[in-house]
């Protein structure tokens, strides 16, 4: 889908900072949901320069973080077939499952190539009709559409050696199960732009009202974190529970009703496993049997496991807001960049990752 910029033009960092500091009057505590926002937060050192009484903590939004072990096994598993060429994004090529990644299969001569875009599968397979061409579909929702795109291309195109491991997550059931314990103490969701690209807004609006949460959309730029911060804090203030969107990113209503369409003709919900949390009620897609062909499971007969294995890693402790990786007893000790223990160092996207890299180097100056 094509996103429009809006015109806008914020105030300085400095500014915002200043009024944050003016508004915060009582402890507040922000769920920070997405991997991106949460880099960005430790790559401008936020948590350093917000009030005393404004704690952020980290939410489940990195999608190869929450990647079981199981479901790595799968993709290996289906890579080491003969005439395969399993094709995926980098941030997955080093993730664990029980014994290999797909990295390591690589090594051991299993063909495993690196795209950008979904889309670029369809050429490959193309180009090798003699092989099978996999794509391990891993993500949120709003790389659903995308992949959906891929598969009705696939099928109008008649392009028939090309198929999906479906393991994609859908963030809202997740967020609903962490909130309905009475414990998880938070009164806001920071969103990132990557909710706009489908049309699911609904279901944050929906969980803002469930559970009286101010919540609030915005881009990665350091303004833009702290704007949407400032918009929470005056939402909790005036007892306010909804979904802000200050997104410079938009969508027309045509994307959105497409991008919905498709991911309606491919997939339908089902419960799924998450790293660390657990099954999580319809909160995975998988493909209908009208597509079988494109499933990759069902051609290969093989089952995504719904068994998690044993880590111990903290890293589910941490997606569920419970912690920050200076609480993990192996953070910066035995779990490095260089020498990850979890996903949650190991994906760009990882809050152990950010926490480590950014903590390691200067932070970047606002002023
Ligand atoms: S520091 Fe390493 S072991 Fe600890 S939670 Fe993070 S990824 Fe897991």
């Amino acid at each position: 889908m094509k996103a429009c910029k809006k015109n806008v033009n914020p105030p300085s960092a400095q500014d915002l900072l200043r009024e944050l500091q003016h508004i915060v009057d009582r402890p507040i505590r922000i769920m920070v949901v997405c991997g991106t926002h949460n880099r960005a937060i430790m790559r401008y050192d936020l948590r350093g320069k917000l009030p005393i009484n404004l704690e952020l903590v980290a939410g489940p939004g990195c999608s190869v973080c929450v990647m079981p072990a199981g479901h790595v096994d799968v993709f290996v598993k289906i890579g080491m077939q003969p005439d395969v060429i399993t094709v995926t994004c980098d941030d997955l090529l080093q993730v664990p499952g029980t014994r290999d990644s797909l990295a390591s299969i690589r090594a051991k001569g299993a063909r495993v190539e690196v795209i950008s875009a979904p889309q670029e599968s369809l050429e490959i397979a193309k180009n090798n009709p003699d092989k099978i061409v996999v794509y391990p579909a891993v993500g949120f929702e709003a790389t659903a559409p995308s992949i959906a795109e891929t598969i009705l291309d696939a099928a109008r195109q008649g392009i028939e050696n090309f198929c999906v491991i479906p393991s994609i997550r859908l963030l809202p059931p997740t967020l609903d199960s962490l909130l309905c314990d009475p414990d998880w103490n938070v009164d806001g969701l920071l969103c990132s732009d990557h909710i706009n690209s489908l049309s699911d807004t609904e279901a944050y609006t929906h969980l803002a009202r469930k559970y009286h949460l101010s919540c609030c959309i915005a881009g990665f730029e350091l303004e833009d974190i702290l704007s949407g911060l400032i918009n929470m804090v005056k939402q909790i203030k005036k007892g306010v529970s909804q979904l802000d969107n200050l997104s410079t990113v938009l969508y027309s209503r045509e994307e959105y009703s497409k991008a919905k369409e498709m991911v309606a003709e491919v997939f339908f919900t089902i419960d799924t496993i998450w790293r660390g949390l657990g099954i999580i009620e319809e909160s995975g897609f998988v493909i209908r049997d009208e597509l079988s062909l494109y499933d990759a499971t069902k051609r290969f007969n093989i089952r995504l496991s719904d068994e998690e294995t044993q880590c111990q890693c903290f890293c589910g402790m941490i997606m569920a807001g419970r912690g920050l990786p200076p609480d993990c007893p192996d953070f910066a000790k035995g779990c490095t960049i260089k020498h990850p223990i979890g996903p949650c160092m190991l994906s760009s996207e990882g809050i152990c990752a950010s926490y480590f890299k950014y903590t390691m180097e200067e932070a970047k100056a606002v002023d």
